[in-house]
């Protein structure tokens, strides 16, 4: 089948439908696998090299900037350079460019700070605190969600106020008021800000939003399922309708309802199953055939979701044929399902049948990691964690951050608080409620109440030479910042001056080194960032800590995915959220066990319940070829040995598609109480497994090799078990004190 436009092969009649459809608006709604996000990509391809479309007039909207930057670069592939200015990011990508254009108009100025979910929880902490709230009957992550949810329906805190129905909900009201307050006067936005003050602007401003209308000629979202609220009223603001006065944008959107897995944030099917109903005049595009999987894994995921009430009945199938069976595994505790996981991936390697790099490993809950990363890492199987222990979220890269987003921003209040006394340079609890007393007293900035911290009644007087001193370094490092220094040079002159480097460098905690090596690494990621080609740079970004720091806040998981030669052959492990959108030859989903999954909290409500489940098909769709379902009879959490039974979802896999290769003590299809009982009756002591060390055992006098340092040789060994540490010379190293259990190092 040849046809005469080569930016319509390799396209089957629906998807070439779906591309090279003009006018209203246009739904496609269809299974996993089935093309939707190459119809986005060649549609964005096809509007500029077919339809004329310039790049800046296009904004594709997609759900994580690894995902934006896969699709700029197909684009890119097929109609060249030009597609590189295009705006293609996800939806918070898209806001923040926006509002750095727009914010002063809501009282902003336009280098405000973006706060992630830890600094907004922070600050909700000592709004709490400061309206005397008790932390135990009001936890501040309780308001944390509830602002979020209010924030994704559009509910600002004076709504709120006017909607509260109960005494909680009035004071949750009151934190939002205060906080919101806070929020401003810091010039922070929260992420769920960034969309709605987005929507704010194009809402209250005309002339802004004639602006915007009138440049996005088309509007594109992939996974259009986990809209939220606001999101959809965003896209809605930015599309129009034939009322008002300007042709509206066309819009194309392309989702799933079976992959619908953000509810917990607001998203609402609703978006996707009304589509029509909001667009009268819209056109629908189904797409049946999946090119991803072979049949025996699409048998399985299509059995689970139709367990799941109320949804479109849909017929998906595909032409690969049946392909291997799916292997199921039940191990014995949750460390021999690692085992068996790097087991398998190794004898797939050896067979030639499957590599490292081809594999994703995915779990429900970020810490169920760990066990694989220390089975991979004593078996030397390199790995890639996305997510989990994320790289931002470790506090010595936060505390270098909030440095730079002071000196970016000399309002953000959350981060100066953080970094005050970060290294320990005196400054106690009791001089800044001081500084904060005067503050308040004169209606003046943190910043500012620092400043003249002397004038404060009763600060103590090391205490106020401290808080000088710390002004007068952050003053001349702001120097640096106006004068448009690279962001590098002003992370190393941060690093030198605040004592970070110094503190870390000369303590002997080997954790420490580990810190050191995660600073340094933010030092690389932004020499990376300034070694990005000029072309890649929008219209109105240039380097600078702004835009570096814009970056790192805007970094979603996904974008942790190894890329290029030298991360091939790594395992891929994430949680089964991150993996939406993706696909890998080989794939292992674990702990498939009541209670981790589904997990426990779902468990009495349907709703929760079908939203697991949604998860779990994406999670058996992401594979092509090859699928593994583990479990693990015993599980320890926090601390605490733990009898699961089978997942619920296992048992709506058909029998004929999977082969079990290890039943374990009790068959997966027993019920769970069965379950539980004989477990108990017969289980081994629990931990056994969990108590051995993980550590590995070396003696003074042998030779080791360590994955960054090289060849060393152990000259002494203190402490037992996990707790046992090396100090091993590695020459030009020099001699370094390691945590056996994590230090990457492998005896000779
Ligand atoms: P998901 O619901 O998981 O996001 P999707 O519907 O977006 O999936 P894609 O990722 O676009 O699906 O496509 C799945 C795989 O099938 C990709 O490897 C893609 O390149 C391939 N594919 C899509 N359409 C065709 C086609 N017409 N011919 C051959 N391969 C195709
Ligand atoms: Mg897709």
């Amino acid at each position: 089948m040849t046809n005469p436009d080569p930016l319509l092969e390799g396209l089957n009649p629906a998807q070439q439908a779906a591309v090279s459809h003009a006018g209203g608006p246009l739904l496609v709604i269809a299974g996993a696998g089935s093309g939707k996000t190459r119809v986005l990509t060649r549609r964005i391809a096809y509007l500029m090299a077919r339809r004329g479309a310039a790049a800046y007039e296009i904004l594709a909207i997609t759900f994580t900037n690894k995902a934006a930057g896969e699709m700029k670069e197909r684009v890119t592939e097929l109609v060249g350079p030009i597609a590189k200015s295009m705006w293609v990011s996800t939806f918070h990508s898209a806001c923040v460019r926006l509002l750095r254009q727009e914010a002063s108009r809501l009282g902003y100025s336009n280098s405000f700070s973006i706060y992630d979910s830890a600094d907004s929880l922070r600050l909700i902490t000592i709004v709490a605190k400061e309206l005397n709230l008790d932390s135990k009957r009001y936890p501040a992550r309780q308001f944390q969600s509830m602002i979020s949810n209010a924030k994704n329906e559009l509910l600002g805190p004076q709504d709120y106020l006017l909607a509260a129905q109960n005494q909680f909900e009035q004071v949750v009201a009151d934190v939002y008021v205060i906080y919101q307050r806070r929020l401003v006067q810091a010039n922070a936005m929260d992420f769920d800000d960034l969309i709605l003050k987005t929507v704010q602007v194009l809402q209250q401003f005309p002339e802004a939003k004639a602006r915007f209308r009138s440049r996005f000629r088309h509007v594109l979202v992939d996974e259009y399922q986990d809209t939220n609220h606001a999101q959809y009223i965003l896209v809605r603001e930015l599309v129009g309708t034939d009322l008002d006065g300007m042709p509206p944008a066309e819009l194309c959107v392309v989702g799933d309802a079976d992959q619908s897995i953000y509810g917990f944030r607001g998203a609402t099917i609703r978006n996707i199953l009304q589509f029509e109903l909001d667009y009268p005049n819209a056109s629908t595009v189904l797409l049946e055939q999946n090119y991803r999987s072979t049949q025996n894994i699409l048998s399985a995921a299509n059995a689970v979701i139709t367990r799941n009430e109320g949804r479109k009945e849909k017929n998906l199938w595909s032409e690969e044929g049946p392909g291997a069976p799916l292997i199921g595994y039940v191990a014995e505790s949750e460390h021999d399902e690692a085992e068996f996981v790097k087991d398998e991936i190794r004898s797939l390697q050896n067979k030639g049948e499957s590599t490292p790099g081809n594999t994703a490993i995915f779990y429900r809950t970020n810490a169920q990691s760990r066990v694989f990363e220390e089975v991979f890492m004593r078996a030397g199987l390199p790995y890639k964690v996305v997510g989990g222990l994320r790289f931002y979220e470790r506090k010595e890269v936060k505390d270098l951050l909030a440095y730079l987003r002071v000196l970016s921003n000399l309002s953000d209040e959350v981060s100066l608080r953080r970094i005050i006394n970060v290294p320990k340079r005196g400054i106690g609890d009791r001089a800044i409620e001081c500084v904060d007393l005067f503050t308040q007293h004169n209606e003046i900035s943190f910043w500012s109440g620092l400043n003249r911290c002397m004038e404060a009644p009763g600060i103590p007087t090391r205490a106020g030479q401290s808080i000088g001193d710390f002004v007068s370094m952050m003053i001349a490092l702001r120097v640096l910042v106006e004068a448009k220094v690279r962001p590098s040079v002003i992370i190393e002159a941060v690093l030198e001056q605040s004592g970070l480097m110094s503190e870390l460098a000369s303590s002997s905690d080997p954790q420490d080194e580990v810190r050191l090596e995660n600073l340094q690494e933010l030092l690389a990621v932004s020499m990376e960032y300034e070694e990005r080609p000029i072309e890649e740079l929008g219209e109105d970004e240039e380097i600078s800590l702004a835009g570096f720091l814009e970056k790192v806040a805007l970094v979603a998981d996904a974008d942790e995915i190894p890329e290029g030669e030298e991360h091939e052959g790594v395992v891929t492990m994430m949680t089964l959220h991150t993996a939406k959108g993706l696909e890998f030859p080989t794939v292992f989903l674990t702990g498939m066990e009541d209670g981790i999954f589904p997990h426990s909290r779902t468990f009495d409500s349907k709703e929760d319940i079908e939203e697991e489940r949604r998860l779990a098909y994406v999670g058996l769709t992401r594979a092509q070829k090859r699928l593994y379902i583990s479990r693990a009879e015993y599980r320890s959490s926090w601390g605490a040995p733990n009898y699961n039974p089978p997942s619920r979802f296992l048992d709506e896999i058909p029998e004929g598609v999977i082969e079990w290769r290890n039943l374990g003590g009790t068959s997966p299809s027993l019920s769970p109480s069965l379950v539980r009982k004989s477990r108990v009756l017969s289980a081994p002591p629990p931990r056994a497994t969990g108590k051995k060390s993980n550590a590995i055992e070396l003696a003074v006098g042998e030779r080791v090799s360590h994955d960054t340092f090289g060849l060393g040789t152990v000259v002494a060994i203190a402490g037992v078990g996990d707790k046992s540490e090396a100090t091993i010379n590695f020459g030009q190293y020099g001699e370094k004190r390691l945590l056996l259990r994590y230090a990457p190092v492998e005896k000779l």
